[in-house]
């Protein structure tokens, strides 16, 4: 047992290492590759270099760039290696964030600073595809911004026309993610990007899951249709180093067409009494590892390794994909570009066969709308492939023979899919929140 109180005496270093690694016993055991979602891992040598580098910087802090011209350079650096990644010319400019969150909320506030200030639009309005990550969500809540959202077509891309139905004189933002997570199908962005283009409005690319990954796609030969500054009409774009950038955790970028629309996203206090203020994002302190990590993750892997990574990725996910496929009952969502992608059944329950995956040490992300299970894929991944692959052949057929599954988390999701008013899930959804940050 941890001690609930502050200790009264120091504790020895040795001592509090020593329990603080023995808190990780029921953890998820990413490095075994048996969990698809939460940790992008490579290898313990790579992971040492994060660790290396992170650790160089642990104190310093971002939210001064003049007292760490450091950080200053490393950022810029990064943001400049992005900007020429998404086929940006000099004009993009963009600010590290600490995740895909921040990029996004960043992003939606700016726009609302753009609407209200350049179009007179005091409540504005974004559209973004059913798919879109929650933090667009949250980014409406806290920012006072209503949200559409605009129907899937059958491939799970958004459907353009319900886009355009949706538009209204207080539109300022439409989004398309590259790709989504839930199917890993990207939305057709030239098509948003024209859309929002011809009526004067901004369109933000979530690139968060797939920024890091789909350039190296398509220079391997995937067909990676263009989703970044290449298209005209597309004004900014977040992707996360902390993914498929294989950063250390807190790193993201977001960026703007230009930096008249990156001025949206600062704030400044004049009136302080503690000083001038200036922050370009949501937080104030900005971890200092964070964006030493991401430089030196960057420099380290050059394209070179982003490929060699991408093309592991890939090649187990063309193998996973194409092995549930010939699994009888069950097929693979759409048609997924990069290592994400969802798999679903019409004639089995398939959190059913979650929970008999899960008793077999598998950890696999349920969804909802349609019920399908969810895998991530990293280049750690590789070696699991065959024994995943048997493992869903032979709980497949057990539930299709007829066997229970054993006792696990189905009946909760097929509880709460049987819900018809969201608001309602979001009750049991606080319960749970409630209980999670107890003070069990
Ligand atoms: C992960 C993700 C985000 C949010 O990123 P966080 O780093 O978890 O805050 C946003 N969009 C997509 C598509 C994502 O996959």
């Amino acid at each position: 047992m941890t001690s609930k109180s502050l200790p009264k005496n120091k504790r020895s270093k040795e001592e509090v290492l020593a329990e603080l690694r023995t808190l990780r016993a029921e953890d998820a055991r990413w490095k075994e590759g048996r969990t698809f979602s939460l940790v992008y891992h490579v290898d313990d040598e790579h992971s040492a270099l994060l660790k290396e580098a992170y650790g160089e910087f642990i104190s310093e802090n971002g939210l001064s760039p003049l007292a760490f011209p450091s950080l200053r350079r490393m950022e810029s650096d990064v943001i400049s290696m992005a900007a020429e990644l998404f086929h940006g010319n000099e004009d993009v400019a963009g600010t590290m964030t600490t995740g895909g969150t921040e990029s996004i909320m960043m992003a939606v506030k700016a726009a609302r600073q753009w609407a209200r200030e350049e179009k007179g639009i005091g409540r504005p309005e974004m559209i973004v595809p059913l798919s879109v990550h929650p933090a667009f969500e949250k980014a409406a809540h806290y920012f006072d911004v209503d949200i559409q959202h605009a129907a899937l077509g059958a491939d799970f891309r958004v459907d353009v026309r319900e886009v355009e139905r949706l538009i209204t004189p207080r539109t300022a933002l439409i989004v398309g993610s590259a790709p989504p997570y839930p199917q890993g199908v990207l939305d057709p962005i030239s098509e948003l990007a024209a859309l929002a283009q011809a009526r004067g409005l901004l369109c933000h690319v979530d690139a968060c899951l797939g920024g890091f990954f789909l350039p190296f796609a398509r220079k391997l030969g995937r067909d990676i249709p263009p989703f970044d500054f290449e298209v005209p009409g597309v004004t900014s774009l977040s992707a996360d180093l902390h993914k498929y950038g294989y950063a250390a955790k807190g790193a993201s970028v977001v960026l703007y067409r230009n930096r008249a629309l990156r001025r949206h996203q600062f704030f400044t206090y004049g009136g302080w009494p503690g000083g001038l203020y200036a922050s370009p994002s949501m937080t104030g302190t900005r971890p200092g590892g964070a964006i030493a990590a991401a430089w030196a993750v960057m420099q380290a892997l050059g394209e070179e390794g982003y490929l060699e990574n991408a093309r592991r990725v890939l090649s187990a996910t063309d193998t996973l994909v194409a092995g549930i496929n010939a699994i009888p009952g069950l097929r693979v969502l759409g048609a997924p570009q990069v290592g994400v992608f969802a798999f679903s059944s019409d004639s089995l329950n398939v959190y059913e066969l979650g929970d008999a995956m899960e008793a077999r040490g598998w950890k696999m992300d349920r969804q909802q709308n349609p019920p399908a299970l969810h895998c991530m894929i990293t280049p750690s991944h590789e070696r699991i492939v065959e024994p995943l692959l048997a493992d869903l052949r032979d709980c497949a057929s057990k539930l299709a023979a007829g066997e229970p599954a054993p006792e696990g988390s189905a009946a909760m999701y097929g509880m709460v899919g049987a819900i018809p008013d969201s608001k309602q899930v979001d009750g049991f959804l606080l319960e749970f929140l409630d209980g999670v940050f107890d003070r069990t």
